[in-house]
C-alpha cells in the first residue's frame, strides 16, 4: 500500500497537538459516549474541533453533550444503534449533517462490542452475526453513506479502530477477533481505493485501555496497570487533524510496548 511520506511512531506517540490544531473541522465519532471514544471526542472539543458525538443511548449521549459542552465548540448528537439501524437511519443521519455542516472533515470509527470471549466451537452463532453487523457491516455502511460528505471536505480523515486481535488469530476471541481482521482489511482497501484523493484512510490500535470493554475481556485483570482513554487520545488527533496529513494507509499503535486484546 502506497504512503505519502513516512512519518515514524516517535512522531504519534510524542505528538503534543497544538491549541486549536482542530479549529473547524466537523468531526463524526461513533461510540462517543464512553471509553476511548468519549475520551478522544473530549480532546477534539477542546482543540477546537466541532464534533458530533454518536452513540446509540440517548441518555447517554446527553450526558456526554452536557459534559463536553463546556470544553470547546458546541457538538451535536447523533443516535444510532448499529444491532438496528436501517439504511434509512444512516441516510438521515447524513442529511442531518449536510444540512448543519455540509461536510465532515473527519470520521473516527470507534465503536465496536467484545461478544463472548468462547471457542469457535460454541460461539453462539446469534452473538457471532450481531458482533459482525455492529463491528464491520455497520462500519462499511456508515463509510460506504459518509463518502459523498467526506469529499466535499478539503482534506477529511478517516480512522478505523483495530485490536492486535485484529491482525494475530489467538484463541477464543471469536466474532470480535474476526471482526476486527475484517476492519484492516477494509481500512486497507478503502486507502488503496481513496488514494490520491484528498480522503486519508488509516487505522489505529489503542492497546490495552481502561475501559468496561477491556474489563469485561480481562475480568480479572489489575484496571490500575491499565492507561486510561485520556492517556492515548494523542495519536488520534494527530490522525485527524492537520499534522498527520502525511499518514495515509497505515497502521498506528498508541501502546506498541503493551499492546494485547
Ligand atoms: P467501550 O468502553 O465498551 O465503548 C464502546 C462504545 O461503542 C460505547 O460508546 C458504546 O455505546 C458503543 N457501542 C457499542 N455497541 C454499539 C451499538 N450497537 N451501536 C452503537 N454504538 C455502540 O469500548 P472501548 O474499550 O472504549 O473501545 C473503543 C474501541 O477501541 C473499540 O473499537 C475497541 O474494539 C477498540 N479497542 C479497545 C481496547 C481496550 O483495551 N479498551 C483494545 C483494543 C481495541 P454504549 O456507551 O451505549 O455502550
Amino acid at each position: 500500500m502506497a504512503t505519502r511520506e513516512h512519518p515514524t511512531a516517535a512522531t504519534w506517540l510524542g505528538y503534543v497537538p497544538p491549541a486549536d490544531c482542530l479549529k473547524d473541522r466537523v468531526i463524526l465519532v461513533t461510540g462517543a459516549t464512553a471509553g476511548i471514544g468519549r475520551a478522544v471526542a473530549q480532546e477534539l472539543i477542546r482543540h477546537g474541533a466541532t464534533v458530533i458525538l454518536h452513540g446509540r443511548s440517548d441518555r447517554k449521549l446527553e450526558d456526554t453533550y452536557q459534559q463536553l459542552k463546556k470544553l470547546g465548540p458546541e457538538p451535536s448528537c447523533a443516535a444510532l444503534d448499529f444491532d438496528r439501524a436501517q439504511g434509512e437511519d444512516y441516510q438521515r443521519l447524513v442529511d442531518s449533517i449536510e444540512a448543519r455542516y455540509g461536510r465532515l472533515d473527519g470520521l473516527l470509527h470507534n465503536a465496536a462490542m467484545l461478544g463472548d470471549r468462547s471457542p469457535i466451537e460454541h460461539y453462539d452463532i446469534a452473538l457471532w452475526q450481531r458482533v459482525m453487523h455492529v463491528n464491520l457491516n455497520a462500519t462499511f455502511i456508515l463509510t460506504r453513506c459518509m463518502l459523498p460528505l467526506l469529499r466535499q471536505s478539503p482534506e477529511a480523515a478517516v480512522v478505523f479502530t483495530t485490536s492486535t486481535v485484529g491482525h494475530v488469530g489467538k484463541a477464543y476471541w471469536g466474532a470480535y477477533a474476526a471482526s476486527k481482521f475484517a476492519v484492516e482489511g477494509l481500512a486497507q482497501m478503502l486507502a488503496e481505493e481513496l488514494q490520491n484523493t484528498p480522503i486519508r484512510v488509516n487505522y489505529i490500535n489503542p492497546g490495552a485501555t481502561r475501559t468496561s470493554m477491556r474489563r469485561r475481556a480481562y475480568p480479572a485483570e489489575d484496571p490500575k496497570r491499565l492507561a486510561g482513554p485520556d492517556a492515548i487520545t494523542a495519536p488520534y488527533l494527530y490522525l485527524l487533524g492537520p499534522d498527520g496529513r502525511a499518514l495515509h494507509g497505515r497502521y498506528l499503535e498508541c501502546q506498541p510496548s503493551t499492546t494485547s486484546g
